[in-house]
């Protein structure tokens, strides 16, 4: 049997939990402007910024298309909508694992695991 490759083992990780938060998240507004028509799983923290969070649940959340993809996640009113939904002291954990682990390099057995949780 093929090994799968890195890349695609961190694509279907992330489309699994993506589809998590959609299912948890389903019937909230945009995160970061309140529109009703949210339906994207959103990054706060992009994966550029800190491969750490790439799959961190609190880190991704139900978002409008605008924001999304036209706005770069339009992070300033995420953080005030995470902070409404989390809590202040959840969204500084996000951001000192951000500060700390900009690049994390993920084993296949994490994103197996991973897998599982979400599935
Ligand atoms: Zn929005």
């Amino acid at each position: 049997m093929a090994v799968t490759p890195l890349p695609k083992l961190l694509e279907k990780t992330q489309k699994i939990v993506n589809s998590y938060v959609r299912r948890r998240d389903e019937g909230l507004n945009c995160i970061s402007c309140g529109s009703p028509n949210a339906n994207q799983a959103g990054h706060w923290v992009s994966v550029k910024q800190s491969s750490a969070l790439r799959f961190n649940e609190w880190n991704i959340n139900l978002q409008c298309a605008g924001c999304n993809l036209y706005k770069h996640g339009n992070q300033v009113l995420y953080r005030i909508g995470l902070v409404n939904k989390i809590g202040e002291k959840a969204v500084k954990e996000l951001e000192d694992i951000a500060l700390n682990n900009r690049i994390k390099k993920w084993e296949r057995d994490e994103l197996f695991e991973i897998m599982k949780k979400y599935s």
